[in-house]
């Protein structure tokens, strides 16, 4: 495959924009070589500034999980627009996706819309400690709650003490607020409980992790986490921006029957505009402005696009009873072929998978935690990420993360994906 358009758009691009990106995973870095800059999408694949095609397993990080140019959307977003981009005053519109995402989400009866993901977990965190009048929040190293300061925090010194800042510009007064505890590790999260009695706010947590691979939570720990949050008076928050709307219609609240006390979305609710949002009942959500005391706003937020195109999803979600059975199935036929082609190459591998969410790691040890997603073959992963593009396969450029399935694949591009990774496998 030739890649010289994307390779002078990047160059063009390096000039005006830090590193030639919006977003920092774009840019090929974990990977190497020059990133493919996308033309257009329709369905399961996606069409670069070369004219190349791709099968398409990013899926915008998420969002598209009805394939991309999903008709009703385009037609929704065209229609709302020819009638005003955004008033910033209240819309019927908002009404509607806000009462479809209560009904079909459980244990929530009020939702504000925001503006990303990002947005959604700041938001989520800040309600949290001012309903829970306390400053520590718990979160685990490798999940990832959009880049607000409070969450790009490493480990600091010693197993049971506050976090540092993983990048500069985060103050130490801001890290000490956040734990760092290690995912499916439930001791280690009681030892923090313990060390910080009374501090703290709450627990977020991807309940399945997607951001360092695909981590589904072991048997268990979701709901020691539910314990522990109510024997000490916190909240438990799960970050659904990945898994909302995604793994079950009222996502991992429903497929695991836990119960969270905040419950964040992006990524689908959206349906591939910039949208996220923040959920809980009602004696937390009447904690914010303008009923309550902890304030949190947006000009853009509910905006009439965006919520034109979450709706036509939130809708075909609801109206589907067979999307998550065919996404399930879709995924299991995925994994099944993997597994063939890497066994039959001997390549040493563990696969990790959830519902539409799947990810491969090039190491025979399970992988649960941040520590073992670490422990990968990230040379095999860049030889296997490049042999898949040459071979029209677009993964994630990136080790540590997950690959979407959209509905709009068809067997036949799984049959011609499991193809292209015979053939990468045999060159590994
Ligand atoms: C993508 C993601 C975010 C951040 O969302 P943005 O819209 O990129 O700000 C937060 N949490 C999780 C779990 C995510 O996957």
């Amino acid at each position: 495959m030739l890649y010289q358009r994307s390779s002078q758009l990047f160059a063009e691009a390096e000039q005006v924009i830090p590193g030639g990106v919006n977003s920092p995973v774009r840019a090929f870095k974990a990977v190497g070589g020059t990133p493919i800059f996308a033309k257009e999408a329709k369905g399961a694949y996606i069409y670069d500034e070369d004219g190349n095609k791709f099968i398409d397993y990013i899926n915008s990080w998420g969002p598209m999980i009805l394939g991309h140019a999903y008709e009703p959307v385009v037609n929704a977003v065209i229609e709302r627009a020819k009638k005003g981009t955004s008033f910033g005053m209240p819309t019927a519109l908002e009404t509607e996706i806000a009462k479809l995402a209560v009904s079909m989400v459980p244990n929530i009866d009020k939702i504000r819309f925001v503006n990303s993901g990002t947005e959604a977990c700041m938001s989520a965190i800040r309600l949290a400690r001012g309903y829970t009048k306390r400053d520590k929040i718990i979160k685990f190293a490798g999940c990832y709650h959009g880049h607000s300061d409070s969450f790009l925090i490493q480990a600091g010194s010693g197993a049971v003490t506050f976090g540092a800042p993983n990048s500069p510009g985060v103050t130490q007064g801001t890290a000490k607020d956040t734990l760092l505890a290690v995912y499916n590790d439930i001791q280690n999260v009681t030892e923090l409980f313990t060390a910080n009695q009374g501090e703290i706010a709450a627990i977020i947590i991807e309940p399945v992790a997607g951001n360092m691979g695909c981590i589904p939570p072991s048997a268990g720990f979701l709901e020691g986490l539910r314990n522990l949050c109510d024997a000490n008076g916190s909240l438990l928050i799960f970050d659904e921006v990945m898994t909302g709307f995604r793994l079950a219609k009222g996502g991992a609240q429903e497929l695991f029957d836990i119960k969270a006390d905040i419950v964040c979305f992006g990524k689908v609710i959206g349906g591939g505009l910039p949208v996220g949002a923040f959920a809980a009942r009602n004696e937390i959500m009447n904690y914010l402005a303008p009923l309550g005391p902890v304030y949190q706003a947006g000009t853009l937020s509910g905006n009439p696009l965006a919520m034109a195109a979450g709706l036509e999803v939130l809708k075909a979600i609801d109206g589907d009873a067979e999307l998550f059975k065919r996404l399930e199935d879709k995924t299991a036929y995925l994994e099944k072929g993997i597994r063939e082609k890497l066994d039959a190459e001997n390549i040493v591998y563990t696969i990790n998978r959830t519902g539409s969410m799947i990810s491969v790691h090039f190491d025979a040890a399970p992988v649960t935690d941040f520590k073992s997603a670490a422990k990968g073959d990230n040379e095999t992963f860049k030889k296997f990420f490049h042999g898949l593009l040459e071979k029209g396969v677009y993964i994630a450029p990136s080790a540590y993360e997950t690959w979407f399935i959209t509905d709009a694949l068809t067997y036949g591009d799984l049959d011609d994906t499991i193809t292209a990774i015979g053939k990468v496998a045999d060159t590994l």
